[in-house]
Order: structure tokens, then C-alpha cells, then sequence
């Protein structure tokens, strides 16, 4: 089973893995124009050589920095599901409900949202007591 944590991170480790593959592929073709192509009778010339290493070095540059904004969102994702899972839970000894947030929609109308901790279960209205920490295997929807 795959902790939160890991789940968060899953697209971010895929993407990279997608541009790290991308990567290999462009040095293969970079091989490609240096060696197989000059069998098949590649003349060099400055003229379509300048324009191909700018091309080559302006993807490497563009792979280099889709990488580390796929890696810096990843790490922050995996932080989130840190701190969600270190979250309150609230839990109604009467219905059995158990709350991590407020649930519907929240008003940003105003520039600051206001926030309210419940005291009473939203289901039947009975006190909320407040949960042990809930363990790392227990996954919360
Ligand atoms: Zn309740």
C-alpha cells in the first residue's frame, strides 16, 4: 500500500521520469547527426550547425528547467501531505462522523476568508471531541 505521501508525489516523479527519458532520447539523436549521419555523407557546415546547436541547447536548458519545477513542486506536494495527515480530526462519539475540515465551499468573496472551529458536529449536532493522531496507515478521505 502507498502512503499519502507517495501518492502526492506519483505525477511529479512520472513527469520526470517522461523528461529524464526525453533527455536520453535528444542525446541519441545528438549521437544520430554526430556519427551515423556523416557515414551517410553529412557535409559540416557552420551555417545548419550553429542553427542545430542552438535548438539542442535551448531544449537541454527547457528539459533542465521543466526538471527543477517538477522536483520543487513535488517536494512542496509531498510537505502538504505531511502536514494534512498531522491535521486535527475531529471525531462525533454520537454518529461517528469524522471531520478534518469544514465541508462545502468556503466564501473568498471578501479578501479574507473566515474560519470557524467546530464544535459541534455538522451531521447531528452533538460536541466534537478531538481524535488521537491517526495512524500513517489509516487513509482519510
Ligand atoms: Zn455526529
Amino acid at each position: 500500500m502507498v502512503s499519502e505521501k507517495w501518492k502526492s508525489i506519483l505525477p511529479y516523479i512520472a513527469i520526470s521520469a517522461a523528461i529524464l527519458v526525453t533527455t536520453f532520447l535528444l542525446a541519441r539523436i545528438d549521437w544520430i547527426t554526430n556519427h551515423t549521419l556523416y557515414d551517410y555523407g553529412l557535409i559540416f557546415n557552420l551555417e545548419w550547425a550553429s542553427d542545430y546547436w542552438f535548438a539542442l541547447r535551448s531544449i537541454i536548458v527547457m528539459l533542465n528547467i521543466s526538471l527543477a519545477i517538477t522536483i520543487a513542486a513535488g517536494f512542496f506536494s509531498y510537505r502538504r501531505a505531511e502536514k494534512d495527515i498531522a491535521k486535527t480530526i475531529y471525531i462525533c462519539k454520537t454518529c461517528g462522523e469524522a471531520l478534518t475540515k469544514v465541508k462545502g465551499s468556503v466564501n473568498f468573496e471578501e479578501n479574507i476568508p473566515k474560519f470557524k472551529v467546530l464544535k459541534n458536529c455538522p451531521m447531528c449536532n452533538n460536541r466534537l471531541q478531538e481524535a488521537d493522531p491517526v495512524p500513517a496507515h489509516i487513509s482519510i478521505q
